[in-house]
């Protein structure tokens, strides 16, 4: 049975604290207190699963157990159709350890030059979302935006892929949009309101 997420404290399994931020402010009205795993020094575990949710519930898993708090976490990524899905759950890591998002974006075309041009320029952004309760429980969750792969890249606005992706019924790449207009359709902000909808 699906579980709800009480009012109280939840661990956000993220570093990162400008996505900390945005997801206390989504949650904040629920009466979620959300605390960051680099508050409770909690350690970043490898991501070693094969999908965006297995990943999001290896990481949400690790810090309920090492907190005794629920726990919040997420994985995301850009999906190409002619790339069989790549760099998928390996985005962040085609940009190197410099995370060098031209480098990045630049893969994305020459690999996609390199297959036929009936191979299309689909891609898709995923975002896994995973609760994980600290007797075992887990919930999880998965939003997706669709849209094609442009070049070259448009915008300085947004990270990683955006500039290059062109959601589909947008003339704007997520790199020229207006922040808000992006939060709006975006794969995070699908997932977050599956996640609002099914647990709060
Ligand atoms: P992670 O979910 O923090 O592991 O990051 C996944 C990687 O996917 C990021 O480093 C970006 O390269 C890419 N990515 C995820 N969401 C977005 C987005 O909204 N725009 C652009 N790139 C994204």
């Amino acid at each position: 049975m699906t579980r709800r997420l009480q009012p109280g404290k939840l661990v956000i399994a993220s570093h990162n604290k400008g996505k900390i931020r945005e997801i206390a402010e989504l949650l904040g009205p629920y009466g979620i207190e959300p605390v960051s795993a680099a508050d409770l020094d909690l350690p970043e575990p490898e991501e070693t699963g094969n999908t965006f949710i297995d990943n999001a519930e290896l990481k949400a898993r690790l810090a309920a157990d090492l907190s005794g708090l629920p726990a919040l976490a997420d994985d995301s990524g850009l999906c190409v159709d002619a790339l069989e899905g790549k760099p998928g759950i390996f985005s962040a890591r085609w940009a190197g350890e410099t995370k060098d998002f031209t480098i990045a974006m630049a893969r994305v075309n020459d690999e996609m030059a390199d297959k036929e041009p009936e191979a299309g320029r689909d891609a898709h952004f995923i975002c896994a979302l995973s609760v994980a309760w600290p007797d075992g429980h887990l919930e999880s969750f998965e939003g997706r935006v669709d849209g094609t792969l442009v070049w070259p890249p448009r915008g300085d606005r947004g990270f990683g892929y955006d500039p290059m992706f062109e959601p589909i019924g947008h003339p704007l790449t997520f790199g020229e949009m207006d922040p808000a207009d992006k939060h709006a359709i975006s794969h995070r902000a699908d997932a977050f309101r599956k996640l609002v909808a099914t647990l709060l």
